[in-house]
């Protein structure tokens, strides 16, 4: 909890019991835009429409997982929802209204003298109703109706209990009276805020109707305590924790249309926190931060059911400022609990960062958002990329229970940790039940008759609407693609996301390529048939984000995947210094391995990561410079060629080599037999783009004859042949041999006897090839990446990796540059 403020220091006792620190979580509640949804009991139909929104999520019920990591952390998270015993997370309750209970009381923060107990059963509440929803199961609805059933036996003993009616806790209500009167006490209203939003997804997804009644009495008895303080009385206990009070009856405003919800809710906007940022106005240092996310949440809902745009710039800056700078590369946000300074993230790597808490209510926040704002592409960026590195990476796949983690450890040597059945009950156990029954949630979403797919997940999607059924079958991120297959008819639009990342991504329909550019939608109309069928490849190439306050702190993606150095049982003390242009595939999909200062080193997707040490941030050298290296070849004598960019990147010159008159001084000339020149080792290393260009007089021209090849064996290289076996000039990439190279073929092979410029462009996912400075062909697919080659150690003018025949002719006035040249540029270097 807030242990910045002495009022609300934890006692000892819990500090005792929760070495991580204190609690946190969001909640639960349903995004009201799901409210109405096709398929939902007739009881939970909602009274009032969101203000705002254009984009709706379908039911748990129309989306089901199929075989995949998704549903196989379901699969763990629903085994623990049917082993956990629910009269021992109802002890506590009962014993509050003088109730029987044998139940053996549970340990961590539902033991009996923690302040906090009871949070754990409205998030049992909540993933119950979620797990009903998505398969059906009985069991799910049997233990929510139990629950929901006690909860009201307790609410209905309150006042002989000595309560105020409506009270519902498993602690007293003098704890109520010591967050008004500010006095120490953890954070009462949190933990009411998961029974709440547990009531209201029990309504909502389960179609339990006593769970409304319940909530309805617990409202009631909120406005009688709220409503009797006065606004500075109000604003003074809303420095502690209150989890997502507002959101919860913002959310069942929307749902009974009962004004008096709405004012409810609208006592928990805490002006200390909204006014900045309703100006836009990052002041979060210092501020503990899963206290506020779900404030934001709140802000949203309080938007969507009043159309009060202040509240849309407040979740709206607040999103843009965490995620733009509080935000690691894994998606989550915090040291030590605690936002820092902006941009703080190299400073900041410790085991208690990015407490996942924090991330499940960020992507609740960022689904709200979308909801609002769909042409906002990052918000689905963002929402990727946390579900992938942090959320799917944070359960034990080695737990049948599903156990999760707190914090997700960002210092070098860091390590997950996990909870466990009993005595653990963290924040994050409690949010953990939550996330990993929700995944089919955030897959399709509609509007009208326009579907939008916005992950990659094996899946199938009921669309009741329009009679169809889509089918996603996919092994995304491992196989770079995916694959929609409908069955039924009607005409409608399917809009598919094309990721920023996925450069060079294609896109098909029924085998016909249709246009699909990197960073937004893919749209898609027609009169679908039964069988038709939607294929679209997503190239994903190596990078090295830095962090903002650090160009020299690095992470290393592959796509938006992020991957971590195993380190198995060594730890370490500082962050390993990474050699970017050694980092390279393996056999096994997503797995590379790399040299760092600490030898070999493995690495794997984070969200693989688990029993063994690791490290996300690396430290690497400096970022290559524009003009990596530039051969003037104007020496007269000897075998080195000076490089003129200044970076020292001295060329060798090998066997029938001589100096000759070029096209501007002299040249190196190549007697096309044994000569050829050796540029340094790992020359276009960490290039996410490149620019080769250079003049070249071809004496005679022999078919796979090099102008450069630049790479390590026949496996992995990029080269210039003047002529392809197809009879044209050709430029190639490939990390995976001939069969896989990417090309881009001349309409003709070089020209002999003149001096002619040739250069080639790599990057963004295209790659172009000029010749005598006009574009003579390009290709548009290229995914592949100079960097992507790792560390070439064979990189030739002249000559082939393979047994081709040697270059006859030479060489002048070669530059190198870790961009992509314009076409303006090209022409330059070519007069
Ligand atoms: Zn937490």
């Amino acid at each position: 909890m807030r242990r910045s403020r002495p009022a609300n220091a934890p006692s000892a006792a819990q500090l005792s019991i929760n070495r991580r620190t204190l609690l946190r979580a969001g909640a639960a509640a349903v995004g009201g835009s799901m409210l109405g949804a096709v398929g939902l009991p007739r009881a939970a139909r909602a009274a009032r429409t969101d203000t705002g929104v254009s984009v709706y999520a379908f039911p748990l019920s129309a989306v089901t997982l199929l075989s995949g990591p998704f549903q196989q952390n379901m699969t763990r998270t629903q085994a623990y929802l049917n082993f956990v015993d629910a009269d021992r997370l109802l002890h506590t309750f009962r014993l509050n209204y003088g109730l029987s209970s044998s139940a053996q009381p549970c340990g961590g923060w539902e033991a009996p003298d923690v302040e906090l107990r009871g949070h754990s059963t409205g998030h049992l509440l909540s993933a119950l109703a979620q797990s009903y929803a998505n398969t059906g199961a009985s069991s799910y609805k049997t233990k929510g109706d139990y629950v929901v059933g006690a909860l009201a036996t307790c609410q209905a003993r309150a006042t002989a209990a000595g309560y105020n009616s409506g009270f519902l806790a498993a602690f007293p209500e003098s704890f109520i009276d010591r967050v008004e009167a500010r006095q120490n006490v953890w954070a009462p209203y949190y933990t009411l805020h998961k029974i709440m939003a547990g009531l209201l997804d029990q309504y909502l997804l389960a179609g339990n109707a006593q769970a409304l009644t319940v909530l309805k009495a617990m409202a009631a008895w909120v406005k009688f305590r709220m409503g009797r303080l006065s606004y500075s009385q109000r604003q003074s206990m809303l420095d502690t924790e209150f989890g997502g009070m507002n959101e919860v009856l913002a959310n069942l405003y929307q749902v009974t249309g009962d004004p008096d919800h709405l004012t409810t809710a609208e006592y928990f906007d805490h002006a200390r926190m909204f006014d900045p940022l309703a100006a836009g106005s990052d002041q979060l240092a210092g501020f503990h931060a899963n206290t506020q996310i779900p404030k934001m949440l709140g802000a949203i809902r309080e938007y969507h059911a009043t159309g009060t745009t202040r509240y849309h710039d407040i979740a709206t800056n607040f999103w843009d400022i965490v995620v733009g700078h509080h935000t690691y590369v894994i998606g989550g946000n915090s040291n030590g609990e605690y936002f820092q300074q902006p941009d703080g993230i190299a400073g900041q790597l410790s085991d208690t960062t990015c407490e996942v808490c924090n991330s499940y209510n960020m992507l609740k926040l960022t689904r709200q958002l979308f909801f609002t704002d769909p042409a906002r592409t990052d918000y689905i960026d963002y929402y990727e990329r946390t579900l992938w590195n942090q959320m799917l990476g944070e359960q034990d796949p080695n737990s049948a229970h599903g156990f999760v983690t707190y914090y997700t450890p960002l210092r070098p040597g860091g390590i997950k940790t996990y909870s466990n059945d009993y005595d653990d009950f963290t924040c994050d156990h409690g949010t953990g039940m939550e996330t990993h029954t929700k995944f089919a949630d955030s897959i399709y979403f509609y509007s009208g008759s326009t579907l939008y797919v916005n992950l990659f997940v094996a899946s199938t999607l009921n669309w009741a609407a329009q009679g169809v059924t889509i089918r996603q079958d996919t092994t995304f991120p491992e196989a770079a693609s995916t694959k929609l297959t409908v069955t039924g008819s009607g005409t409608f639009t399917i809009k598919i996301r094309v990721p920023g990342w996925a450069a060079g991504a294609a896109l098909t329909v029924n085998g016909a390529a249709v246009g699909a550019s990197p960073g937004g939608y893919a749209t898609i109309t027609r009169t679908w048939a039964s069988g038709d069928v939607v294929n679209l490849t997503l190239p994903m190439a190596l990078s090295f984000p830095a962090a903002p306050d650090s160009a020299t702190t690095q992470a290393v993606k592959i796509g938006p995947i992020v991957l971590a150095g195993a380190y198995g049982s060594t730890d370490l003390t500082a962050l390993p210094t990474l050699t970017p242009s050694s980092v390279k595939a393996t056999s096994t999909p997503l797995q590379y391995t790399a040299t760092a200062s600490t030898g070999t080193v493995t690495l794997l997707p984070f969200y693989k990561m688990h029993h063994q040490r690791y490290t996300v941030y690396w430290n690497v050298s400096k970022p290559l410079p524009e003009l990596v290296a530039w051969y003037k070849f104007d020496e007269t004598a000897g075998t080195s060629a000076q490089d003129s960019s200044g970076n020292g990147k001295t060329a060798t010159l090998t066997g029938g080599t001589s100096w000759t008159a070029g096209h501007s001084g002299n040249a190196v000339a190549l007697d096309g037999s044994s000569g050829y020149v050796t540029l340094p080792a790992g020359i276009l290393a960490g290039a996410a783009a490149c620019t080769v260009a250079t003049w070249v007089r071809l004496d005679t021209i022999s078919t796979w004859a090099r102008v450069f090849d630049f790479g390590s064996d026949t496996t992995t290289n990029m080269f210039l042949t003047p002529q392809s076996g197809a009879g044209t000039a050709r430029f190639a990439i490939t990390t995976s041999g001939a069969s896989g190279e990417q090309q881009i073929n001349a309409p003709a092979a070089l020209p002999t006897g003149a001096w002619t410029h040739v250069a080639v462009t790599v990057g963004g996912g295209v790659g172009v090839l000029y010749v005598n400075g006009a574009e003579v062909a390009r290709n548009a697919a290229m995914s592949l990446s100079p960097g992507g080659l790792g560390g070439t150690t064979q990189n030739r003018l002249g000559r082939s990796q393979y047994a081709d025949p040697y270059l006859d002719g030479a060489v002048d006035d070669l530059r190198l540059y870790s961009r992509v040249l314009t076409a303006t540029e090209i022409a330059a270097l070519a007069r």
